[in-house]
């Protein structure tokens, strides 16, 4: 069952809505424009998880774009209200959205809760690099790109997704035009070195113009804490068939193990795997 709840100020804990019929204008520029921004995050037996990452990522997308976007607080209501109706002790998504809304009326913003998709987890992944078509320091020189804002303007996104899938691949890593590892079209990319018997857990630097992730910052805490050595990029593609084990990363699809880049093979660690998974499994 699909729930869709409305932030609207006349409604404190948010306005139900049937998700079912119409209830956006054409005129809305998160249409026209693609204009707004997202964030998607898994609930376990009614309770979101990583809920305040969420909306602090939510908070700095929407500053980047210069959204005016509903408080936390007024979100956290519309999602408990949105959660007590699906009544549901299972898994569930949870996407938050807000747009630009009609030209000089304010964001539109609204709470869907949805079913997990099937056969999501436990795939290995044969993936691609592809080209993102930037270089690694643009987000720098160029904040009007809007890098690491989760904007919903994910057709380029979804695009390589498809070609990978058009070349028998399931999956992308894109790279940056000067070579470097950036991040999956939905995921964070994560690689593993076991180094004289030290574990050490490595992801590219958010610099390169990448999302930040909220399931990388929560699996970073759960494995220092597990005795992990952490390390931030700039790492190439040779880096991915050196290492012991490459992941990626997101908040539905949690921990997805790569065996193949470019139809080669990649190392495939399964004790890795298993322990990175219940690592993410235990952050909420
Ligand atoms: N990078 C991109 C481009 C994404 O779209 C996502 C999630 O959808 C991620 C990384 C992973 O973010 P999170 O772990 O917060 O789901």
């Amino acid at each position: 069952m699909t729930v869709l709840v409305f932030l609207d100020s006349a409604f404190p804990d948010g306005r139900i809505a049937d998700a079912t019929q119409p209830q956006l204008r054409v005129t809305d520029t998160g249409i026209t424009r693609g204009d707004g921004i997202f964030e998607t995050m898994l609930a376990v037996g009614g309770t979101p998880r990583k809920l305040q990452a969420h909306l602090a990522r939510l908070a700095t997308s929407a500053e980047a774009l210069e959204l005016d976007v509903p408080a936390s607080e007024v979100w956290e209501r519309a999602i408990s209200t949105a959660l007590k109706q699906a009544d549901d002790d299972g898994e569930l998504v949870v996407k938050l959205v807000a747009t630009r809304g009609e030209e000089g009326a304010g964001a539109t913003a609204w709470v869907l809760v949805s079913p997990l998709p099937e056969g999501l987890r436990g795939q290995r992944l044969s993936v691609l690099l592809l080209d993102r078509g930037y270089d690694s320091t643009v987000a720098q020189r160029a904040p009007w790109l809007l890098m690491g804002a989760k904007t919903l303007s994910y057709a380029v996104n979804m695009a390589a997704v498809r070609y990978a899938r058009s070349q028998g691949a399931n999956d992308v890593i894109f790279t940056s035009s000067d070579g470097k590892v950036l991040e999956g079209p939905t995921s964070t990319v994560l690689i593993a070195r076991v180094i004289d018997g030290a574990k050490h857990l490595i992801t590219p630097q958010l610099e390169s113009g990448i999302l930040p992730g909220t399931s990388q910052g929560a699996l970073f805490t759960a494995a220092r804490e597990a005795g992990w050595e952490l390390g931030y990029g700039p790492l190439v593609p040779g880096d991915l068939f050196s290492s012991d084990g490459v992941w990626l990363i997101s908040s539905v699809r949690l921990l997805a193990e790569v065996e193949s880049i470019d139809r080669k093979p990649v190392k495939v660690t399964p004790e890795l795997t298993a322990e990175l998974g219940a690592l993410v499994e235990s952050v909420s």
